[in-house]
């Protein structure tokens, strides 16, 4: 299926970097993955050194001694970054300790489950295309502009402050800490409008 592409590839008289480019472009489902990757594994240093390269020119992000790895897992995580930007639709629970860029507050893990917003001012930030995906180039300051319910919980609609994109995030109340109860309260008599 490949057949054409393996001349280019395994043609030792061309250049290293051509080569590995040929060879990422050859990888073609499961499959192929499976049998250039044993083939790889065979090559010199120099072409799994060229293959970790292209893959990092395309946003792989693979370590130095990535030339040590299996040549499958070599080919796979050299075009993870594409298959990453093709098929992601699905969130990433993502839940780390923040500074607040709003309010300055130390804000701490939710733990059970993703902290997306600064429990104390409700600010967030527009980071993500799809949750957790830090995607998105806008970084614009996402306001809450209103609360309210849908399906028994508390839902907070956001705002970007640079671009205006809406955004609309579950409030975290049975989490330490909890959502600022006054500015929810505040923010749902605002429903409606
Ligand atoms: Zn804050
Ligand atoms: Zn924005």
């Amino acid at each position: 299926m490949a057949k054409r592409d393996d001349t280019v590839f395994e043609d030792e008289t061309r250049p290293v970097a051509e080569r590995a480019k040929a060879l990422l472009e050859a990888v073609d489902g499961r499959k192929e993955l499976k049998r250039l990757g044993a083939w790889l594994q065979a090559q010199p240093e120099a072409l799994r050194a060229a293959v970790r390269d292209e893959g990092n020119r395309r946003g792989a992000d693979l370590p130095g001694d990535a030339v040590d790895w299996p040549g499958k897992k070599l080919l796979r995580r050299a075009l993870a970054r594409e298959e990453a930007a093709r098929v992601r639709t699905n969130p990433i629970a993502r839940d780390e300790d923040f500074t607040c860029e709003y309010c300055g507050r130390e804000v701490t893990q939710a733990v059970s489950t993703a902290r997306d917003h600064c429990p104390y001012c409700l600010c967030s930030k527009h980071v993500d295309v799809v949750p957790g995906d830090r995607a998105e180039s806008c970084h614009g300051q996402l306001k809450p502009v209103e609360v309210y319910t849908k399906d028994g919980r508390w839902m907070i609609r956001y705002r970007c402050a640079r671009c205006g994109a809406e955004r609309h995030n579950k409030a975290l109340l049975d989490v330490d800490p909890p959502d600022d109860w006054d500015l929810l309260v505040e923010l749902s008599a605002k429903e409606g409008r």
